[in-house]
């Protein structure tokens, strides 16, 4: 028994636990909110209240919660081989059906892609930690060893690791941890509706990017730049879809001056762009790929990064001469997170659940559009297949009008996303979900912007 036994679970919390992006001021006002149960699209709080959740946990929990078929494969993997590490060449079964899989799922899926081998980590930071390494070993092996500063744009999500930290590109993360540090640019974030001059079209805006990104090259100098890390749609930034012709007109660039692309694929990944990968929706040619979250739909913390060919050709070259690659982590290919792995894929095949996001993207678009979209207070509504958002405008700078909304919604019965970068709220529900839960979520939102008015008049 601990001090403790005889205190609520609130006070337990404010009193121990040091929760991740969170406001310390307000877990000690408020306290926190206790989740209990989770169905399909349905989350339960310990006040008996059920959210329909239209954020997935996270981006993450693609295949929906309570997926008997991911627990049983996870039971099983955990009954059989408990843990297996990966160092030393040591190898297990799931993982191994797992790294074949992925290759083969991303080259059907990803037209002109080439991917050679899958590292497997734990997180989406640390994919893209491992992304940043593995530039920084394969220019050292090419033996141009000033070639590695990465460029990321503003308002990218890229992590909170130290590294992943630094590539992300708002400004809320780096707030008194001495970030972005060295070696990272920040180029103009992509999105038209926000950063494009009045009367500037979107082919007019894509060329204003590139210009600048070339700028940008020349001015630091191609001989010092690694990678370009995009993803394919800015989740955390504000449902950023990319302006016409952009990635193409990137990729023109990165090639020309040899610098590799890194498609953050961490929630665009398993089919939450109505296609398996980002990379296919937006015509992307990566040199490495980081997936997490929907890999696993969030059973089971794992992470992977695919290689192309042209960097595992240079690694391996040079392997007799550099001896093993020193880089990994104890859980790297664990067997119980790559047995949930591929029951999540089968789960998702045999349900149809990417055409589900492709088929009703659309529909979660329209649904929002038609009750908040022609409010003062929304400026736009976007999406790609099951990530869309609602992005407020006329405020204040600073004021964050859909954090009111949002606190509005809980209590209506929906869990919404407000983003950190832009007043936007997103909206990325399980790829489970149905037309009539996508109606009933955009109903409920309805009433809680009508709700917050008085405070956002
Ligand atoms: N990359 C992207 C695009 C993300 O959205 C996230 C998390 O939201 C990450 C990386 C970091 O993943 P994790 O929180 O698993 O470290």
């Amino acid at each position: 028994m601990n001090e403790f036994t005889n205190v609520s679970l609130d006070r337990m919390d404010r009193a121990s636990l040091f929760h991740p992006v969170s406001s310390i001021h307000d877990i000690t006002t408020h306290g926190p909110q206790i989740y209990t149960d989770a169905k399909g699209v349905e989350v339960t709080r310990d006040t008996g209240q059920t959210l329909l959740d239209m954020g997935a946990g996270l981006w993450c929990v693609n295949v929906g919660y309570g997926r008997t078929e991911l627990v049983q494969a996870g039971a099983e993997a955990m009954q059989k081989l408990s843990f297996q590490h990966f160092f030393g060449g040591a190898s297990a079964e799931p993982t191994i059906r797992l790294a074949d899989r992925l290759l083969g799922l991303f080259r059907e899926t990803v037209p002109g892609s080439d991917m050679a081998r899958v590292f497997f980590g734990n997180s989406g930071s640390d994919a893209n930690d491992t992304a940043v390494k593995l530039v920084v070993y394969y220019n050292n092996l090419r033996g141009k060893p000033d070639k590695k500063k990465i460029i990321s744009r503003q308002g990218a999500y890229h992590g909170l690791t130290m590294t992943a930290a630094g590539l992300t590109g708002i400004a809320g993360y780096h707030t008194a941890f001495d970030l972005p540090g060295k070696g990272v640019l920040h180029t103009t974030c992509p999105h038209h509706f926000g950063f494009a001059t009045p009367g500037e079209s979107e082919a007019a805006f894509t060329d204003r990017l590139i210009a600048e990104l070339e700028q940008m090259i020349a001015r630091e100098g191609a001989d010092t730049i690694g990678a370009f890390i995009a993803e394919p749609v800015m989740g955390t930034g504000g449902v950023l879809l990319p302006p016409e012709g952009y990635f193409a007109r990137v990729q023109e660039v990165l090639d020309r001056h040899d610098i590799l692309l890194i498609a953050d694929e961490v929630i665009t990944g398993f089919g939450r762009t109505g296609q398996w990968f980002g990379s296919g929706t937006y015509g992307l040619r990566p040199d490495i790929v980081s997936l997490a979250k929907g890999l696993t739909s969030a059973y089971f913390p794992m992470s992977a990064s695919m290689i192309s060919t042209r960097m595992w050709e240079v690694f391996a070259n040079a392997s007799e001469k550099t001896g093993a690659v020193m880089h990994g982590f104890t859980y790297s290919g664990h067997p119980v997170g790559a047995a949930i792995a591929l029951a999540n894929l089968d789960v998702m095949t045999r349900e149809g659940m990417v055409d589900n996001a492709a088929r009703l993207g659309p529909v979660l678009v329209d649904a929002l559009q038609s009750r908040v979209g022609g409010t003062p207070h929304v400026g736009d509504v976007r999406g790609v297949g099951l990530m869309a958002g609602v992005e407020f405008a006329g405020f204040p700078a600073g004021s964050a009008p859909h954090k009111i909304v949002a606190k509005h919604a809980m209590q209506a019965g929906v869990l919404t996303r407000a983003l950190p970068y832009r007043p936007v709220t997103s909206f990325s529900p399980p790829l489970c979900v149905t037309e009539a839960e996508i109606i009933e979520a955009a109903t409920r939102y309805d009433r809680a912007l009508k709700a917050a008015m008085p405070e956002l008049d």
